[in-house]
């Protein structure tokens, strides 16, 4: 963009390694003369009243009102009388839908060497709803809870991604041969977006014939959307595919179109403040970040400058069995900006 006032965004550097790794996107981004000014906020270390949580009232209004963020990993201390930080962010701000694009790294060789493909998963209902409950004794029920409005709502996104990203394909992955009301109320949305979005092929998967699929060829994939419990397990099956969760970036959308982007890995607090971190999937998410906020030429930059690095093999983390640290690594990729 032409417009030299920036954008203001949301910065949770979070605990163990984050502040670490967020240091690294901050470096990054200041060498790639991207136009942010981070909004710095920290959890806090009382429960505030208003939300429950450690997370404060201010922090949770800064990203409402920014309607984009970052977040590093948050390590949810022990103890009653609160909410889980990332359910706190979940439930507050109405985080609906989950992406996370996944795709080879060049250079960087797991088994497969031709994944390019998204998964798209529910993240407020289905199985995840907390409904459980005894009956009697030795027999309990949980209710998986799949409604119309939020079926749509990630159907709608899951086709929007992929016609705004040149993508050719949605694939529905579900079990409604089972699940005849849950999952076929979730299949019939879709198929109503699907009639919206002509020029994108859409297809239906049945969940245990995609698992299969996607080990024995992922490149048969494009876009994925499924409801929560699938997409938590599809989403991490797919991280394994390019060489974990260590390299897998992901982005939170929330009602309004609120974007916070997040690695998925946890807080590490074995390697924590100990200059061994990877930053990379930090890293890829703010550029995610960046394609939410459609800044298309900085986002392809910081991502061709992180791939070279890694494909490069002169600067690697431990963790991909290299020997450098996260400043070492942060700096090589600077210099291939
Ligand atoms: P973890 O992801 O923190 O660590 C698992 C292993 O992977 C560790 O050996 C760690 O050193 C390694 N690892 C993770 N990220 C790495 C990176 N960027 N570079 C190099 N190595 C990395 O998982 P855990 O140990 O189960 O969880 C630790 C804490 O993190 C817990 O308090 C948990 O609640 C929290 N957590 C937070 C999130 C989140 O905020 N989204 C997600 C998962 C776990």
């Amino acid at each position: 963009s032409s417009d030299s006032t920036p954008i203001r965004a949301t910065l949770f550097p979070g605990d163990g390694i984050g502040p670490e790794i967020a240091e690294s996107v901050k470096q990054v981004f200041r060498e790639a003369e991207v136009p942010i000014e981070w909004e710095e906020h920290y959890v806090g270390d009382q429960i505030d009243p208003r939300t429950q949580s450690f997370l404060t009232w201010e922090s949770l209004e800064s990203v409402r009102k920014n309607r984009v963020g970052l977040k590093g990993p948050m390590a949810t201390p022990i103890g009653k009388g609160h909410r889980s930080l990332n359910l706190t962010l979940r439930k507050e701000l109405n985080l609906y839908a989950n992406v996370r694009p996944c795709y080879s790294l060049p250079g960087y060789k797991t088994r497969y060497d031709d994944v390019n493909l998204i998964t798209i998963r529910e993240n407020t209902e289905g199985e995840y709803s907390g409904l459980e409950h005894q009956v009697v004794r030795g027999v309990v029920e949980s209710l998986k809870i799949i409604t119309r409005q939020a079926s749509l709502r990630v159907a709608e996104y899951a086709f929007h991604y992929a016609k705004t990203h040149g993508r050719e394909r949605v694939s529905a992955i579900h079990k409604a041969n089972i699940m005849q009301k849950t999952d076929g109320l979730f299949l019939k949305c879709c198929r109503e977006v699907a009639e919206k979005y002509p020029d994108i092929k859409y297809e239906e998967v049945v969940i245990d014939n995609c698992c299969m699929m996607l080990v024995k060829n992922p490149a048969l994939f494009d876009v994925l959307v499924m409801p929560n419990l699938y997409g938590d397990i599809i989403s991490d099956l797919c991280a394994g595919l390019i060489g974990g969760l260590g390299l897998t970036p992901s982005c939170n959308i929330g009602e309004g179109g609120i974007a916070l982007a997040e690695a998925v890995h946890g807080s590490a607090p074995d390697i924590a403040g100990k200059n061994l971190a990877n930053p990379t999937a930090l890293l890829l998410s703010s550029v995610t970040m960046l394609r939410h906020l459609e800044l298309h030429d900085k986002a392809d930059r910081i991502q061709n400058a992180i791939l070279s690095t890694i494909a490069e093999g002169k600067f690697r983390t431990a963790d991909l069995g290299g020997a450098s640290s996260t400043s070492d690594f942060t700096k090589a990729i600077c210099d291939h900006l």
